[in-house]
């Protein structure tokens, strides 16, 4: 119940990585002989496939490590040289780039963050009115990683097109989920792992397109593999599972959404009917269906989750876990840090059943009835 966090890796996606660890282990990068070919002729293929989902050519992919390498590769690589620069973003962005926003403004960039509304969407008439002359970048989450509402990216990105600023999508959980084609939403930069999708864990990508390219810089300096902007040997084993990972995706898309939908609404529904006091956190429409962020009135999502050590719940992002706070993305939709406190992530994916579904309804009724008498 928590693929928000992570996704196993799918058997077929297993079963096409594992030749390139052992026959075909040849150098992507040593095209002298047959064996470097061969690796790069499949990155080729499996690029190709990762590309096709957000309808852009293979070319325009660079791997990297992860979607966390990829924020830092978009935010800290598109910066003019030698000149602060502003960026925007949203208080309800994931770590990985609020953390990097964070240690920019250190070095004396300038940064915005937008708030959102109830439901956790963001306004763009904010992200407009934020927009100054120095504004470089602006970046924003596809589909939120704990609340799980879709943002308006199409209209970002036409506002950031008009305004000549790039547009940055952290696309970790929107990658073959939601409807991400590049051009039609002017995307200049997108950032996409491959652990969410039933791929590898160490292993992500950018998408840099033509606006994004001129201006980029790479981070990770060397040998000056994938067009000079990330430089390391590629792995190919990973990128072939990702590769393939995101072909399923892509092939399923259709079929898992409508399945999902049935799943979370036996979830809530339920859930709605034996216990009182839920509440849905996030937009009910704008919302990818493979979550749901659930506030049970009276009852401490700590204490919750201990009592049904069976069910993996969380109260929101593994990477900030650890932190004892209340969720900054909760706070910012304007709970109280009593309800934030209340509240927990449901995942739901491919591996998820009806039987599933059904446990944990019951064990979830159950702590719950315990706690509140
Ligand atoms: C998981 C996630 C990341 C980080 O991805 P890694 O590949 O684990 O580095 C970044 N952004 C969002 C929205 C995520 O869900």
């Amino acid at each position: 119940m928590d693929y928000q966090s992570t996704t196993p890796v799918d058997p077929r996606v297993v079963g096409a990585m594992l030749p390139y660890f052992t026959e075909q282990f040849g150098n992507p990068h040593s095209v002298e002989h047959s064996f470097g070919i061969q690796a790069q002729q499949a990155i080729e293929v499996a690029l190709a496939g990762i590309a096709d989902v957000i309808g852009v050519s293979a070319g325009d992919i660079v791997i990297t490590s992860g979607a966390t390498e990829a924020n830092n590769l978009a935010l800290r690589g598109s910066l003019p040289t030698g000149k602060k620069a502003h960026l925007i973003s949203a208080l309800t962005e994931h770590q990985s780039v609020l953390g990097t926003l964070a240690a920019l403004k250190e070095d004396g960039h300038a940064i915005t963050l937008v708030t959102v509304d109830g439901d956790g969407l963001i306004d763009p008439e904010a992200v407009e009115a934020a927009i100054r002359p120095t504004t470089r970048i602006v970046s924003v989450m596809a589909v939120n990683s704990e609340i799980g509402v879709i943002q308006p990216y199409a209209d970002l990105g036409q506002l950031c097109r008009s305004r000549d600023v790039l547009f940055h999508v952290d696309a970790a959980q929107g990658f073959g989920r939601v409807p991400l084609d590049v051009k039609r939403n002017c995307i200049d930069l997108m950032s996409i792992s491959a652990h969410k999708i039933y791929g590898p864990k160490g292993v992500g990508a950018l998408y840099v397109g033509p606006a994004a390219r001129s201006r980029m810089r790479a981070q990770i300096t060397g040998g000056g593999q994938q067009g000079g902007l990330r430089a390391g040997t590629m792995p190919t084993p990973l990128i072939i599972g990702f590769g393939e990972a995101a072909r399923l995706m892509k092939e399923e898309e259709t079929t898992e959404v409508a399945r999902l939908a049935e799943l979370r609404t036996r979830l809530w529904t339920q859930l709605v009917e034996q216990i009182g006091g839920v509440h849905l956190n996030g937009s009910a429409d704008q919302r990818w269906v493979g979550n749901l962020n659930l506030r049970f009135e009276d009852v401490d999502a700590d204490s919750l989750m201990l009592m049904v050590p069976s069910l993996a719940l969380s109260t929101g992002s593994a990477c900030t876990a650890g932190t004892p706070e209340p969720s900054k993305v909760l706070r910012a939709l304007g709970l109280s840090p009593e309800q934030a406190s209340q509240s927990v992530r449901i995942g739901l994916g491919r591996m998820t059943t009806t039987d599933q579904i059904d446990r944990a309804v019951a064990l979830i009724t159950d702590a719950v009835g315990r706690l509140r008498g």
